[in-house]
């Protein structure tokens, strides 16, 4: 086993980290949050104070982080992964981010002799912690291969979806589905709730029936229905409501690239921007059943 620089230690990174652990990984990790890199350190990892400390030693390199402008700090900024030598090395990073700047970090690490992939992931952090998740990942055949064999032990499903930047595609391409989904599954049940219906019974009703979908199969929106899912919890912890608006938006961005005709979508990112604009920014993407509950009662 290896050694891995792993940066970005939030609700996804450190479980998957912890997971690299598990498997016998040497990791060194950091993170701007101090008491995120501590706790993966009482776990085992080497807790480094900059990136440049992290990468120094570590053969592969894993970026976890919030959005474009993280990514392009963190690879390219003045204590930035790619301020080193970083010849030979595989650099993956799981964030969702748009494909421009993943070709644009990717095509200055690959100039500099390292082996680059986009691998975002989805599952969830449930997913993260079971090491269930499924990658998508792009970049050339050898940096794939390479990445596959670290990948693995937290994932279950590894795809190949092309050349660099194509793994965000279609990443961008399933959330854009997903928000999708996720506002038709609280409408629905909000809907049924309004109408006397229990939502245990027809949250059953629609498993069974052509309604299915995996927001209802697995993170069911309404509180009490499913007892893993962050409904049932306040809304803690997930993934933000903020992580899908910019997911939303960068579906749209790609649309308006490729004149691609979106109106689903673009709705699904209006109801997540007001959501947002409400406070509800860190809540789990889930909490738009919030919404939908407010607006009735209104
Ligand atoms: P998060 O906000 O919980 O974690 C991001 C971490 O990055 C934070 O701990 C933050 O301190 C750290 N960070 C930011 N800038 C940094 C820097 N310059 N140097 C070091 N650390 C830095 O986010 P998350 O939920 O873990 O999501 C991470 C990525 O995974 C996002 O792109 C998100 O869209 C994607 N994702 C999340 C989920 C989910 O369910 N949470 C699911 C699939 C994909």
């Amino acid at each position: 086993m290896g050694t891995v620089a792993f940066i970005g230690l939030g609700n996804m990174g450190a479980p998957m980290a912890q997971n690299l652990l598990s498997a016998g990984f040497k990791v060194r990790v950091f993170d701007l949050v101090f008491e995120l890199a501590a706790q993966l350190e009482s776990l085992g990892a080497t807790r480094c104070e900059s990136i440049n400390e992290a990468v120094q030693g570590a053969d592969t390199v894993i970026t976890m982080l919030p959005a474009g402008q993280h990514v392009k700090t963190v690879y390219l900024g003045p204590d930035g992964i790619l301020s080193q030598e970083t010849k030979g090395k595989l650099l993956i990073d799981s964030s969702t981010i748009d494909p421009e700047t993943t070709r644009m970090v990717g095509q200055k690490a690959i100039e500099q002799g390292a082996y680059f992939t986009d691998a975002p992931v989805s599952g969830g952090v449930a997913g993260a912690k079971a090491a269930t998740l499924t990658f998508i990942v792009g970049g050339d055949e050898k940096a794939f291969n390479k990445a596959e064999q670290v990948l693995k032990h937290m994932g279950k499903n590894i795809f190949h979806a092309g050349g660099v930047g194509a793994g965000q595609m279609g990443k961008i391409c399933n959330n854009l589905m997903l928000g999708i989904l996720m506002s038709g599954t609280c409408e629905a049940l909000n809907l049924g709730i309004d109408n006397g219906l229990d939502p245990k019974v027809l949250s059953n009703i629609m498993l069974q029936s052509s309604g299915r979908n995996w927001a209802l199969e697995l993170y069911n929106p309404c509180p009490g229905v499913m007892e893993t899912a962050p409904a049932s919890n306040d809304y803690k912890p997930g993934f933000m409501s903020k992580l899908m608006l910019k997911d939303l938006g960068l579906g749209l961005e790609a649309a308006t690239k490729s004149q691609s005709s979106v109106p689903m979508g673009s709705l699904a990112r209006n109801l997540y921007a007001f959501h947002n604009m409400n406070g509800n920014e860190e809540l789990d993407f889930s909490s738009l059943f919030e919404f939908y509950q407010t607006q009735s009662k209104e």
